[in-house]
């Protein structure tokens, strides 16, 4: 087999080596079954099994109330721009906190379903920093307040929610989801696609209080509506079958391997002062994009004083096994994204290679 190197792509993203070896080890015949998973009917009671323990691994590590339900979608986080306002928004406004790429895309996905406000707008600083709670704009009447807790391409993340006063909170938190312990009572709604923190492409998690589930209209198509998807429990059509077994598997590993979400956030903790340690002390050799009190746990863009040095970084990181560490074209420079699944060891090596790549070039 081909080595496997450390992969730092924002996503889809790296998974767990465990998981991939007990993918690989069933997929022709999973155990007690005879057939692979790729092939069984949804319909099935062993398809059943595999979705009711992504649901139980999902409420169990994240502690889930009871009051709020798990869906598996699909259409990705995209989707979700277009289905929250589309059934949350009645005849009422959402107020959005805009932070990055993806909430001001979310945005104006949105404003194609009703209307919409921007009670904060991070552009001007290029999206390096987010809003004190006092210079939130919030409208008291709104359906709704959305926000995105970690921006994957600016690399902001909020270190605790927004308050909004009774408003529920809708949050897109795709590329941290399950990073560490959340009270997800404080949330009208957390969603995610899952291929950047916990899974593979094809499946996105939502988890939604019930009152707003219940708040759907009847003129929706039935796969657009929360509502009849939660009484279909996620299987109104085929669902992703493969991409939830994946994330059964992952949410296993969680369980199992990591130990739970307070473990899983310690390691989370390490892996990004690793990393923030050798852009602090590089003297400005390399320079983070965020501020310094909402950088990300998951992902760390940070550039040098200029472009010119920046192919053979990636040619020297790709040589020591480090890929995929070229940052957004609206950010410049590299991003390194450290999610779950990245090892310990990963973040290691490239925190030693940025080190001896200063060292040579100062
Ligand atoms: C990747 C990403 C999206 C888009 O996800 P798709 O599944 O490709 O639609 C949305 N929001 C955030 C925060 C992301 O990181």
């Amino acid at each position: 087999m081909q080595e496997r190197v450390f992969n730092f792509s924002a996503g889809p993203a790296v998974l767990p080596l465990e998981v991939l070896e007990e993918a690989q080890r069933d997929l022709l015949a999973l155990p007690g079954v005879g057939i692979s998973v790729l092939e069984i009917s949804h319909r099935s009671k062993d398809f059943q099994a595999i979705i009711d323990a992504a649901e139980a691994n999902l409420r169990k590590l994240m502690n889930i109330p009871d009051n709020y339900k798990v869906l598996f979608l699909q259409g990705g986080a995209s989707l979700q721009f277009g289905m929250l306002p589309m059934n949350l928004l009645g005849n009422k406004s959402a107020d959005y906190i805009v932070t990055g790429t993806w909430s001001k895309k979310a945005m104006s996905e949105a404003k194609t379903q009703g209307s919409v406000r921007c009670a904060w707008d991070g552009s001007a600083e290029n999206f390096s920093k987010l809003p004190q709670p006092e210079e939130i704009n919030l409208d008291p009447n709104a359906a709704y307040v959305y926000y995105t807790s970690n921006e994957t391409i600016q690399g902001v993340q909020f270190p605790s929610e927004p308050e909004t006063n009774g408003v529920p909170l809708i949050c897109d938190a795709s590329s941290e989801f399950m990073y560490k312990p959340l009270d997800i009572s404080k949330y009208g709604c957390v969603y995610a696609c899952a291929q950047k923190n916990c899974g593979p492409a094809g499946v996105t998690i939502v988890v939604m209080r019930e009152d707003l589930v219940e708040a759907s209209p009847d003129n929706l198509i039935s796969v657009l509506s929360y509502k009849k998807m939660a009484e279909a429990q996620s299987m109104l059509n085929t669902p992703p079958c493969f991409a939830i077994y994946i994330f059964k598997l992952v949410t296993d590993w969680m369980l199992n391997v990591v130990g739970g979400m307070d473990k899983m956030y310690a390691i989370n903790q390490k892996k990004a002062a690793l990393l923030y340690d050798v852009i602090d002390a590089s003297n400005g050799f390399y320079l983070g994009h965020a501020q310094k009190d909402c950088r990300s746990i998951m992902n760390v863009p940070f550039k040098m004083a200029t472009a010119d040095l920046d192919a053979e970084f990636i040619a020297g990181a790709k040589d020591a096994g480090l890929v995929s560490l070229k940052g957004h074209r609206s950010v410049g420079g590299f991003r390194a994204s450290i999610y779950n699944a990245m090892p310990i060891e990963g973040v290691e090596r490239l925190a030693q290679f940025m080190n001896d790549f200063m060292r040579k070039h100062q």
